[in-house]
């Protein structure tokens, strides 16, 4: 059997904190159990949040953690063609359209069509889903509305992509869902509507980034929070559409803050930088997770 391969991914647009750490050991955990390795990412692709003073805080902060990485980090940002590549693949298949709708655009629309009274369908994250008015614009108008300097994104024309998959898609779930999902899970890549491929700022979404990302890594094993457990039926569907290999998910419980909710980089007191000059040890702030 092939040695099993881990990432721990994180996107260097704050300072790591306590949920990081659990996801970080957590991978850790899984890759000493099953002998494999386990791979640093850094998940800059969203340039305009990047920046380069929390990529250094978060190789210090995992060093004094005392997590080890194995290999070579990869920074998105190194391999734009990468993602450049795959975004061209979808387009050339015809599952990539040039969006013109600011989230203006989007928001105005939504509210028109709800006033009628019908709810507009949202993705998980609570975003709407993407009108798509100009999903079907000719060619000729494409080209002469980006000639003219329209902002615009890619997306995925996810009912064209949806007519590609002949047979159902699926995924191999160890940990669990937000509603105990585990084993074999149907994905669901509707819930995600058009989704983005690309802006102008960010050359690859999260999840065609992710996908690209796992399969160049040859990661065997994919370790994360449960917060991104419903982004797995699109990263199973952008794998399907572009040949890539599958790999096992395991999604791991959240840390929740006391009022419930889940931890954020905005939240300072719990930044592992923050615990470490209050004087914790890393050992207390394991103790802490556990
Ligand atoms: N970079 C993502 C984040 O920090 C995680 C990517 C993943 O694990 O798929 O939320």
């Amino acid at each position: 059997m092939e040695k099993p391969v881990f990432r721990f991914a994180p996107s260097p647009n704050g300072y790591l904190h306590l949920g990081h750490a659990l996801s970080a050991l957590e991978n850790e955990r899984l890759a000493q159990q099953s002998a494999g390795n386990l791979l640093l990412r850094i998940d800059d692709i969203d340039l305009s949040r990047a920046r380069p003073e929390f990529e250094s805080a978060i190789s210090e902060d995992l060093a004094w953690l005392g997590i080890e990485f194995d290999g070579a980090v990869r920074r998105q940002s190194d391999h734009i063609s990468d993602y450049q590549y795959a975004l061209d693949a979808l387009k050339e298949e015809g599952l990539a359209y040039p969006a013109f709708m600011s989230r203006a655009d989007i928001r105005d629309h939504v509210s028109a069509a709800e006033a009628t009274g019908d709810a507009w369908p949202r993705d998980p994250d609570g975003a709407p889903h993407y009108p798509g008015v100009d999903r079907e614009l000719d060619e000729s108008e494409r080209q002469l509305r980006i000639a003219a300097g329209a902002a615009y994104t890619w997306r995925l024309d996810m009912a064209a992509a949806l007519s590609r998959i002949s047979t159902p898609i699926d995924w191999l779930e160890s940990g669990a869902g937000p509603n105990g999902e585990t084993g074999q899970v149907m994905a669901n890549p509707s819930l995600w509507g058009d989704a983005i491929l690309a802006r102008r700022d960010a050359p690859a979404s999260y999840h065609l980034s992710v996908v690209v990302d796992d399969a160049i890594q040859g990661i065997s094993d994919v370790v994360r929070g449960r917060d991104l457990f419903h982004a797995t039926s699109i990263h199973r569907l952008l794998q399907e559409l572009l040949g890539l290999p599958v790999p096992r998910y395991h999604h791991h419980r959240l840390l929740l803050d006391t009022d419930g909710r889940k931890l954020s980089k905005s939240r300072k007191d719990t930044s592992i930088r923050e615990l470490k000059t209050a004087g914790l040890s890393p050992a207390d702030v394991i103790r802490l997770i556990r």
